[in-house]
């Protein structure tokens, strides 16, 4: 295995290997104006699920797509009012607005974990600008560092700490102060505000006025986006660690094992017939999804190991499976 090459971002052909290695589904480090960020293909699941694998995350939180310019990511999302105001306000910028997803939008369900939207941002800075132009579609890019250690802030920990991962890391120094994007959802009726950062609530409020709604305030409250109501669930009830397929039912296997009384079922799908995890987290959102749409009356989904990224996929899956509730 190949440490990350490091290269200068303020470096044409580093910049235009760079945007070459997000094409070829490998991951790309590049400063932003707040840490440095992991960055992935968000239109390939696989190189998102590599991100995911990369930072180990224990479960798929949604993540942010980053554009080199407003009218790139207003393709991907309904921009009512109140998202026009803000991107006019705050664009290039640390802002982060959630909006509906566009029908024709490239971002793969697995970069927005499921959800009906998506999350867009057009970073600040001549850096991460180059590679976004260069490269000309959506990129995922949440903080380059395993989860749960410290934002990297220089390509030196990135390379450190995420090694072998990532193909390149683009070196601009130093990034600046490391506050994140503040995020805002605007795809309901009034603006919210859901995650503080380095803009300020009073900033959106001086642009927005009565269009951003008081009842959000409460910071980290959207902490665990996979257990907003909104999440995609299915509408059929899932059932977990099936080792044999009851008629009638639509079956999810993972590698070469066969369930038995597979004959039995009404649709087959396999997450990955090689039995790789980080194609399986690839391919989950949209099994999920076309099965359901298929109309079986339950999903029967077979064992499925519980290493690497296999615990971000079990964790979906149970919660697809768990009970839900109806309400908002
Ligand atoms: P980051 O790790 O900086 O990429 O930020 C990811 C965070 O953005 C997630 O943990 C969510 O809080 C938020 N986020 C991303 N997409 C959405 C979405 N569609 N709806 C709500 N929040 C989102
Ligand atoms: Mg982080």
């Amino acid at each position: 295995m190949t440490a990350p090459r490091i290269l200068p971002a303020n470096d044409r052909e580093a910049i235009a290997l760079a945007a070459d290695a997000l094409r070829a589904g490998d991951l790309v480090a590049f400063p932003t104006e707040t840490v440095y960020g992991l960055g992935a293909d968000a239109g390939d699941p696989r190189a998102v699920a590599k991100v995911y694998a990369a930072k180990g995350r224990p479960s798929f939180n949604p993540l942010i797509s980053h554009f080199a310019d407003t009218a790139s990511a207003q393709a991907h999302g309904a921009f009512g009012d109140a998202a026009m105001r803000l991107a006019d306000a705050f664009w290039p910028g640390p802002l982060t607005l959630v909006v509906s997803r566009n029908q024709a939008s490239n971002i793969s369900d697995l970069a927005c974990a499921g959800l009906e939207t998506v999350a867009l941002r057009v970073p600040k800075g001549a850096d991460a600008h180059a590679l976004l132009a260069a490269f000309g579609g959506p990129v995922v890019a949440p903080s380059a560092n395993r989860s749960g250690y410290v934002s990297a802030t220089t390509a030196q920990h990135v390379a450190g700490d995420l090694g072998e991962a990532v193909a390149i890391v683009l070196d601009g120094g130093p990034t600046g102060i490391g506050i994140e994007s503040t995020i805002v959802d605007c795809s309901g009726e009034r603006a919210r505000i859901l995650r503080s950062g380095a803009i300020t609530r009073e900033q959106v409020r001086e642009v927005l006025g009565e269009l951003l709604s008081d009842d959000d305030a409460h910071d980290g409250e959207i902490a665990a986006p996979g257990m907003m109501a909104s999440h995609y669930a299915p509408s059929v009830p899932v059932r977990l660690d099936a080792r044999s397929i009851l008629a009638g039912e639509a079956a999810i296997l993972f590698g070469g094992t066969e369930p038995s009384g597979l004959e039995n079922a009404a649709h087959v799908a396999n997450l990955s017939t090689s039995g790789d995890l980080i194609e399986a987290a690839a391919n989950l959102f949209t099994v999920l999804r076309d099965l359901d749409a298929a109309g079986a009356r339950a999903i029967a989904v077979a064992p499925i190991p519980q290493t690497g990224l296999g615990e971000a996929i079990n964790d979906r899956l149970r919660r697809a499976a768990a009970p839900r509730d109806s309400g908002s």
